[in-house]
């Protein structure tokens, strides 16, 4: 029986991938969450882990308590979390959302554990060190997120060095054909509006930036091998080509689906087996029309954001990513307007140092420079 361990197991993914983990009557080690003990405590007592953390002090103090009747072992904090992502494994599904997932993906590799990886911030920000700690520990890093699970899957069985580009879907978020002008005002719930994906609250405004497509550029650098100049992001507003990739003969192969996260989630988790499920299946003809276009970088600058971060190398997109995250909670919380977000990341990136050897200290301390960068920018 496979043993799996998930953190982030209250979010959007972690939910589904334990779904999948109940269907394939996976043994479930470890869980790991912020701070939703209600549900922690509910996956806890149907899974029955031995391990369940909770970044917050508080809510691992109160679920201690409701679970006092069990033997599970409850843990807090980053080192908490840690250790739940050390937990002996087949696998560790990462789906912590932010920068907050790349210790514990460290510590799954360090563990020699194979990672399941939703958490797009992990590559963002410490892609360098976590390919080369991938490398040196043997530890096979397969995407979850459903753009680079769909290049993933259309590089099976394609020949070493025989990919020539990849092209990346994005579905062109809630604002899509808007201007600038017309995005001044737009509310938060208008930005957390996703036309096809129910996801959780940051993915979701990140795609109304594009910031989401900028990241997903960058973590298909670190997990492709690719440079940003052979990615082609393409607007594909019914989201069912996940994204795929161009060959060097000029074939052109992509995986394509209904828009369901379980999917990608359960290729991740089953590599390279391909188990039965009862998702809906696509139906082409109903679809009819799939369609293509350039993305207007123009009004959504975050994207080109991110493809300069990546250029620029370094801690750049540490340092893009942390304003992001912190831009993104000011969003949220209706302190900042909706074009502001662009606004903070481009200043990040134009403070970021130019650092071409550095240590993960490093990339914690760029993302934790230009956090405070921006809330010191807003609260002028
Ligand atoms: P959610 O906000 O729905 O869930 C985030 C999860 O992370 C929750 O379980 C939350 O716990 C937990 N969490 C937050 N902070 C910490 C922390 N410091 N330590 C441990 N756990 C923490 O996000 P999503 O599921 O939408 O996204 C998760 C990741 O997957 C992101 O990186 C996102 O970009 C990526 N992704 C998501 C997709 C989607 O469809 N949702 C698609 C592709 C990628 P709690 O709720 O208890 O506070």
């Amino acid at each position: 029986m496979k043993s799996i361990s998930v953190l982030g197991s209250t979010g959007s993914i972690g939910t589904q991938a334990l779904e999948v983990a109940e269907k394939e009557g996976y043994r479930v080690k470890a869980l790991a969450a912020g701070k939703n003990i209600g549900l922690a405590e509910n996956q806890a007592r149907l899974f029955k882990p031995e391990i369940v953390a909770m970044f917050d002090e508080k809510a691992a103090s109160d679920l201690k308590i409701k679970l006092k009747d069990t033997d599970i072992k409850v843990v807090s904090g980053e080192e908490g979390v840690c250790s739940a992502a050390a937990a002996e494994c087949d696998m560790v599904l990462n789906s912590i959302v932010g920068i907050a997932g790349l210790k514990p993906t460290l510590t799954a590799i360090a563990k020699g554990t194979d990672i399941a990886l939703a958490n797009k911030e992990t590559l963002v920000t410490g892609g360098v060190i976590v390919n080369r700690e991938a490398k040196n520990n043997n530890v096979k890093i397969i995407p979850g997120d459903s753009e680079h699970s769909a290049i993933f899957q259309s590089l099976q069985g394609a020949p070493e060095r025989s990919l020539k580009k990849i092209l990346l879907t994005a579905s062109g978020g809630p604002f899509y054909g808007k201007k600038k002008e017309e995005l001044k005002n737009v509310t938060v719930s208008e930005a957390l509006n996703h036309p096809n994906w129910s996801m959780g609250s940051k993915i979701t405004i990140d795609s109304a930036t594009l910031m989401n497509k900028g990241l997903e550029v960058i973590e298909a650098v670190h997990l492709f091998g690719v440079s940003a100049d052979n990615i082609e992001v393409l607007v594909h507003r019914q989201s069912i080509l996940h994204s795929g990739v161009e060959l060097t003969d000029g074939a052109v192969i992509a995986q394509l689906g209904t828009p369901d996260m379980r999917l990608p989630i359960a290729y991740a988790l089953t590599y390279p087996e391909r188990p039965a499920t009862a998702f809906e299946r696509l139906s082409l003809s109903d679809i009819g029309t799939l369609t293509f276009e350039k993305p207007d970088v123009e009004t959504f600058r975050c994207l080109s954001l991110c493809i300069e971060a990546i250029n620029k190398g370094g801690i750049a997109p540490a340092a893009v990513n942390g304003a992001n995250e912190q831009a993104v909670k000011l969003f949220l919380e209706g302190k900042i307007g909706f074009l502001q977000i662009a606004e903070l990341v481009e200043a990040a990136l134009a403070d970021a140092e130019n650092k071409k050897d550095f240590s993960i200290e490093d990339i914690f301390l760029a993302d934790k420079q230009a956090r405070q960068a921006v809330i010191n920018s807003v609260s002028r």
